[in-house]
């Protein structure tokens, strides 16, 4: 009995031994082939084992799961903070280095497994953990905007809009819609249920934002902002104008809305045209009517010497009187 155990001891040792020779020599092969692999050939091992790796996960138990990390956490407990710091920015380096350089399908396929990993990982966490997570994410946020440069800044903003500006585009009258009543809804139930200390604070931060960010805005950014409030005040108006005045038929002509947005029309219309002034008669015309670039038809026609309408026939009235300036619109 005993000479079995240890024959069985023996075989297993000899199997052990065996086992580590065959796995060397294979890792040496493995490594010998690596060293002479192409980029391409390197890229897609890489890909097939992360590949595998990613199914193995999506496929293991939780009992593997909490085998797995507790390997890794034995792992970190043991490393110093020096060596933790250096593996973790090797491991950062690394992946930006394969983020640049991966393909479009690559990145399709790496973010959808990124998002399916959040999703699962948001929905089996706790309420605490939740308010943990948004609040270290709050903060990491905040460190990273404090310490973006100018340029950071600009390429991070210009990304926003144009993300904003995609979705606005692409989204349909519904979706608009839905879109504009969830806001609505959210921000009345928000101003209906907050406190006087709430609003108090609420404002504070609001102007607070407000001051930081016109210290630090670029000409070109504010001359954006008054446009887009210029455009708001106008909508505004026109709101506030239709609902004064639902009937405002007892109103001097100029108060009544029709008149109002007509003439705002009007002048819109007007604003968006351009006008060349003939240097003969010194009429204007839209661009259209003009022959060369600087005198009508009428004039170009007009072949004989002084022309009809020119100033040398004595057909420039001259400025304007002053009891005739004043303008109405
Ligand atoms: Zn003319």
């Amino acid at each position: 009995m005993e000479m079995l155990k240890n024959q069985t001891e023996k075989k297993n040792f000899i199997n052990e031994d065996e086992r580590r020779a065959r796995l060397d020599k294979k890792n040496e092969r493995a490594r010998a082939k690596r060293r002479t692999e192409t980029e391409e050939e390197k890229r897609k091992r890489l890909e097939k084992r992360n590949e595998k790796d990613r199914a193995r996960r999506r496929e293991e138990s939780t009992q593997d799961k909490k085998i797995r990390l507790g390997k890794r956490k034995l792992i970190s407990s043991e490393e110093s903070p020096q060596k933790r710091v250096t593996r973790l920015e090797d491991k950062s380096a690394l992946q930006r280095k394969h983020i640049q350089n991966e393909t479009a399908v690559q990145r399709v396929s790496r973010l959808a497994y990124v998002s399916t990993l959040q999703k699962k990982r948001r929905e089996a966490e706790s309420s605490e953990e939740r308010a943990v997570r948004l609040e270290h994410d709050n903060t990491f946020k905040k460190k990273q905007l404090e310490s973006e440069s100018t340029e950071q800044r600009t390429a991070r903003l210009e990304h926003i809009r144009k993300i904003q500006k995609k979705r606005l585009d692409t989204e349909s009258a519904e979706q608009r819609a839905a879109r504009l009543e969830h806001v609505n809804a959210l921000q009345k139930n928000w101003l209906d249920t907050e406190s006087a200390e709430q609003r108090a604070a609420r404002l504070e931060h609001l102007n607070a934002l407000q001051k930081k960010r016109l210290e630090r805005e670029s000409s070109e950014e504010r001359a954006l902002r008054l446009q887009q409030m210029r455009v708001f005040q106008q909508k505004r108006e026109a709101v506030q104008n239709k609902v004064q005045s639902d009937d405002d038929s007892t109103a001097p002509l100029l108060q009544q809305t029709f008149a109002r947005t007509r003439m705002m029309k009007f002048h819109e219309e007007l604003s968006s045209i351009d006008f060349n002034i003939c240097s003969v008669c010194l009429e204007t015309f839209s661009g259209a009517k003009m022959t060369k670039s600087t005198i009508c038809q009428r004039c170009c026609r007009d072949k004989k010497d002084p022309k009809l309408y020119s100033t040398n026939n004595n057909m420039d009235p001259g400025k304007v009187p002053i009891e005739l300036q004043v303008s109405t619109q």
